[in-house]
Formats: C-alpha cells, structure tokens, sequence
C-alpha cells in the first residue's frame, strides 16, 4: 500500500524543486505507476498549475508539458500528421483509454521504463527533455543518466519532416509489450530504437544514402541489441521479434517515404 504523509500544492517550480531534494519527497504525475507502490512517502509534491498539461506549436518543435496526458497526445492531429501517426500508434495499446487519459507525458518518459513504448517512439523522433535546474537534453542523454533528482516540465519534439513507423509484440492486447520499435526518418538519416528487450530502449542510427536494405538493417540491429529473458519472453525470442518488427518497421519506412517522394514530384 501506498501512504503518504503530507501533500503539497507548491506555489513555484522552485518551490516544488526544493521540497522534491528531501528524502522520502516524490513528484506526482498521473499515480498509475507510484499508486503500485508499497512504501511511505514524506512529501507528495503536485505540479499542477505549475507544469503544461497541453501542446504548445512553437512553429518548429511540439512543446508537451509534463502533465499532457498520454490520450491528449494520442489525438493530437498535428502531432500524429507529423509522425505518420506513430505516436498514436505507440500508444493506442497501453491498457485503456480511462488509463491515458490519467498517466502522463511527463511520468512516462521520466520513469525511464524498460517496456516504454513512450520511450522508444519519443527516442527515435529525436525528442529532448526539458528539466527544470538541469536544463534541455536530449532523451538519448536522459536515457543513460543515473537518478535524477530534477523536475521534468516539457518534452519537445522537432518539427522537421519525418517518416515513422511503430511495431510492438504483445502476448495479450493491453499487456506490457514483448518487444516493441520505431524506426523514423528524418533528414537522410534512418533512427531505429529497440525498446522493452525488456531493457531501456537504445537507438540506432544509418545514413539513407549507404544504400543499406531493410534486411541488413534489422539483421545488423538484432545482431548489437542486448536483450535479456523474463516472464512474457526469452532472449531468444526476443531476438526473432527484434528481426523481424525491425524489418518490417523499416521497410514501412522506406515505401511511405518513396510515395511522399512520389508525390511531391507530381
Ligand atoms: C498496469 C500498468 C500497465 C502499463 N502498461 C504500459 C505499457 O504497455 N506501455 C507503456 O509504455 N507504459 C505502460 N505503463 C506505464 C504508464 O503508461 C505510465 O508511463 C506510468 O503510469 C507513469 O505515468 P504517471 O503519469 O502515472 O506517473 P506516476 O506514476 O505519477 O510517476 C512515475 C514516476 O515519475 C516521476 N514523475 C512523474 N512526473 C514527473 C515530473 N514531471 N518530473 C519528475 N518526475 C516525475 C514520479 O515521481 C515517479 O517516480 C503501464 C503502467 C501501469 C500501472
């Protein structure tokens, strides 16, 4: 069970920054996660009021306030016209739409989850992180810190014209997926990320004019990626999906990208 000891609304971000470096203090997003929790927090610190909970168009980058929820940006049409509709499609499944529109933008990407779909999606669109005494870094950045004692107030993704495609395994609709990528191309370069191995998601990177087919991509990626067994699958089969959705993600890529060509031409 969960309890919590005093609840506190700051008036400022610094407010809610100092209250959150006392041991025991915790930043509250949706709960979905936290509520999970058997432990007894001092300081449960609201940002409400304090943090976004929409999507500023800057005009050159989409600016998601941390308490966006992950519906709001499901049906985002700007964001989902942006990303072939990758984003939505990398959240469409997780558990219910009660659900998203309760757990939030901020939460998901800041608890790092192994079996994020958020994560991996974000990652390959080439989003950053905005937190509030560290400043701007990349999710890529934020991925490979250690605990990090700082607030998350935006997630910013750029507008530059991109190609995407999202895949996940599930075992079961609405379960945590086995395996899940998305592979998005932007400016001649291709991003493939490799999420719920069941590790973080990781990213890799292949310049469009080497010439370097489908195949061999998701060959080259199976090949690199850690992955490690647990309930829902093994390494192994970890390893076939891994292959197989990158291929298919990839080549998804690759023919949406031919026509928008083919189109532009007419
Ligand atoms: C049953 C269940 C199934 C799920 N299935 C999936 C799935 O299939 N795919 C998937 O991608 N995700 C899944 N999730 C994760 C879910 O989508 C959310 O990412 C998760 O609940 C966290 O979001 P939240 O808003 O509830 O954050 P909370 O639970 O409130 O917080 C999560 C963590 O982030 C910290 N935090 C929150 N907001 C901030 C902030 N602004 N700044 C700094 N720290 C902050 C909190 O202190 C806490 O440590 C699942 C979660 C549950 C409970």
């Amino acid at each position: 069970m969960l309890t919590i000891d005093k609840y506190l609304r700051p008036a400022t971000l610094e407010e809610a920054y100092e209250a959150a470096q006392k041991k025991n203090s915790v930043i509250l997003g949706g709960m979905l996660w936290l509520r999970l929790g058997n432990r007894r927090i001092g300081t449960a610190i609201d940002l409400t009021g304090l943090v976004p909970d929409g999507i500023e168009d800057t005009g050159d980058t989409y600016r998601i306030g941390a308490y966006a929820t992950l519906r709001t940006l499901e049906t985002h049409e700007g964001l989902n016209i942006l990303t072939d509709h990758a984003v939505r499609d990398s959240l469409c499944s997780i558990v219910g739409v009660q659900f998203r529109n309760l757990a939030t933008a901020g939460g998901s990407i800041f608890g790092r989850f192994g079996f994020s779909d958020v994560v991996t999606t974000f990652l390959a669109l080439g989003a950053s992180v905005e937190l509030y005494k560290t400043g701007t870094v990349t999710l890529e950045e934020f991925c490979t810190m250690g605990r990090v004692n700082d607030i998350l107030t935006h997630i910013v993704l750029p507008k530059s014209p991109v190609t995407a495609s999202y895949l996940a395994h599930r075992n079961a609709a609405t379960d945590f997926p086995v395996l899940n990528t998305c592979a998005a191309l932007c400016d001649g370069i291709l991003t493939v990320t490799v999420g719920s191995r069941p590790l973080r998601a990781v990213p890799y990177r292949f310049p469009t004019d080497s010439g370097i087919s489908a195949e061999n991509i998701a060959e080259t990626v199976a090949g690199q990626t850690v992955f490690a067994s647990n309930t829902r699958a093994s390494e192994d089969y970890r390893r076939h999906l891994c292959r197989v959705l990158v291929r298919r993600a990839v080549t998804d890529v690759l023919e949406k990208s031919a026509a928008k060509a083919a189109r532009e031409v007419k």
